[in-house]
C-alpha cells in the first residue's frame, strides 16, 4: 500500500491531524513526544465516482481504495544526532513513500511551541535541516561501505559513490535532494538503494485556526517556502478537523454548508498526497464488489492487475476496459458494451484515470 508520512515538530497538530484522517482515537495531547509509537492509520480515499458506479451495479460491497497514514512524532532540533526519539524517526520516515509537513500556523498561548515562538520559517527549517544532516551522515556511510570495492573497480560500487558524491554537495548546502536536477535512474537508486529522506515527495501542511485562512502571514510565509520549493501546500484547521469527523454523515454536510465549505479539509489532504504520488484510480464493478483501486499514473494493463494479485499480472491475457463516463452513460456494462464501449486492451495498454476493468489472465 501506499503511505504517507506525517511529520513536523512537537505540538503543531500533528496528532489532531492524525485522529482526525483516522478517527483511530490516539491521543492527542498538549504534550510534546506524546506520540511515541508511530501510528498506523488507513483512511479510504473519498470518491464520489464510486458511489455513482455502485448506483448502478447495486453491488453487496462497496470498497474504496486506501492511504495509510503514518504519524510520525518526536522530531526535534538535533533528531540527528540522536535528540528525543532521534533515529527511531528517522527509520519510521524511511519505509514512507510521501511526507506530509504539518506547520504550525496559529496563534494561542495555551498550546507550547517547542521553541516558544510562532515561527513557521523556522520551524520547516529545524526539520528540513534534520532530514538533511540525516542523508549527510547516511551518505558518509554508504560511501565508506562502497569505497573499498569501487578500489577494486566493482563497477556497480563505482556507479553508485557516484550517485552518492552527486548528492552530497547538495546537502551540504542545507537543500533537499528532490530539489536537485537528477537522471530519473539516479532518482530511483538514492530513493529506493539508499533511503534518502529528502528526495521523497512532500507536502506542507499549514494548520491553521478557524479565521487563519485569511489574512494571515504565517500562512503567507509557509507558502512562499512551498512555491520555492514547488511542494504542495494544503491549508486546512486541523482541530475543526477533528471536530467534523467526530459529526454523523447527515450532521457532517449541514455542519460544513454552515461554515461554507463542501467537503472536509481532510479531503483536501488525501487527495493532494493522491496528486503528490502521481497516483490514479480505476475501478472493478462486479455484482459482488464494486471497488476503487491505486495504480500509478502511466501503468499498463498488466500492472494494474498486479495491485490485485501478483498472479494477475503474470498471467494477464487482456483487460476489457469501459471508460468511467461511458460506463454511467450507458448505465453499466451491458449497455455499455451494445454501445461499442467496451474494448478489449492488450498488455501494452496505458491504464487512464476511472477505468472500469475486467481482467482475464491464465492461473
Ligand atoms: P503534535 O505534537 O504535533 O502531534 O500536536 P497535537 O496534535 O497533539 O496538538 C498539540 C496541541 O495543539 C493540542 O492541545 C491540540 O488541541 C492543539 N491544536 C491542534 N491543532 C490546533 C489548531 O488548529 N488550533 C489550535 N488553537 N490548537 C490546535
Amino acid at each position: 500500500g501506499i503511505k504517507c508520512g506525517i511529520v513536523g515538530l512537537p505540538n503543531v497538530g500533528k496528532s489532531t491531524l492524525f485522529n482526525a484522517l483516522t478517527k483511530s482515537g490516539v491521543g492527542a495531547s498538549n504534550f510534546p513526544f506524546c506520540t511515541i509509537e508511530p501510528n498506523t492509520g488507513v483512511v479510504a480515499i473519498p470518491d464520489p465516482r464510486l458511489t455513482a458506479l455502485a448506483q448502478i451495479v447495486k453491488p453487496q460491497k462497496t470498497i474504496a481504495t486506501t492511504m495509510e497514514f503514518v504519524d510520525i512524532a518526536g522530531l526535534v532540533e538535533g533528531a540527528s544526532k540522536g535528540e528525543g526519539l532521534g533515529n527511531q524517526f528517522l527509520a519510521n520516515i524511511r519505509e514512507t513513500d510521501a511526507i506530509a509537513h504539518v506547520v504550525r500556523c496559529f496563534e494561542d498561548d495555551n498550546v507550547i511551541h517547542v521553541a516558544n515562538k510562532i515561527d513557521p520559517a523556522d520551524d520547516i527549517d529545524i526539520i528540513n535541516t534534520e532530514l538533511a544532516l540525516a542523508d549527510l551522515e547516511s551518505i558518509d556511510k554508504q560511501i565508506f561501505r562502497l569505497a573499498k570495492k569501487a578500489k577494486g573497480q566493482d563497477k556497480e560500487a563505482i556507479r553508485q559513490i557516484e550517485i552518492l558524491k552527486k548528492a552530497k554537495p547538495h546537502l551540504e548546502a542545507g537543500k533537499p535532494l528532490r530539489s536537485l536536477e537528477l537522471e530519473e535512474e539516479e532518482a530511483l537508486s538514492l530513493d529506493k538503494e539508499f533511503h534518502m529522506l529528502t528526495i521523497k515527495k512532500t507536502m506542507y501542511i499549514a494548520n491553521v485556526d478557524e479565521d487563519g485562512f485569511e489574512n494571515n502571514p504565517h500562512l503567507d510565509v509557509v507558502r512562499k517556502i512551498a512555491e520555492e520549493e514547488g511542494a504542495s501546500l494544503v491549508v486546512v484547521c486541523n482541530q475543526l478537523e477533528a471536530e467534523i469527523s467526530e459529526l454523523e454523515d447527515e450532521e457532517k454536510l449541514e455542519f460544513l454548508e454552515g461554515i461554507g465549505m463542501t467537503e472536509p479539509g481532510l479531503d483536501r489532504v488525501i487527495r493532494a498526497g493522491y496528486e503528490l504520488l502521481g497516483l490514479q484510480t480505476y475501478f472493478t464493478a462486479g455484482v459482488q464488489e464494486v471497488r476503487a483501486w491505486t495504480v500509478k499514473k502511466g501503468a499498463t494493463g498488466p500492472q494494474a492487475a498486479g495491485v490485485i494479485h501478483g498472479d494477475f499480472e503474470r498471467g494477464f491475457i487482456r483487460a476489457e476496459t469501459i471508460a468511467y463516463d461511458d460506463f454511467i452513460e450507458f448505465k453499466g456494462e451491458a449497455g455499455a458494451k451494445e454501445a461499442g464501449k467496451l474494448r478489449a486492451e492488450g498488455k501494452s495498454y496505458i491504464v487512464k484515470d476511472g477505468d472500469v476493468l475486467h481482467f482475464l489472465f491464465n492461473v
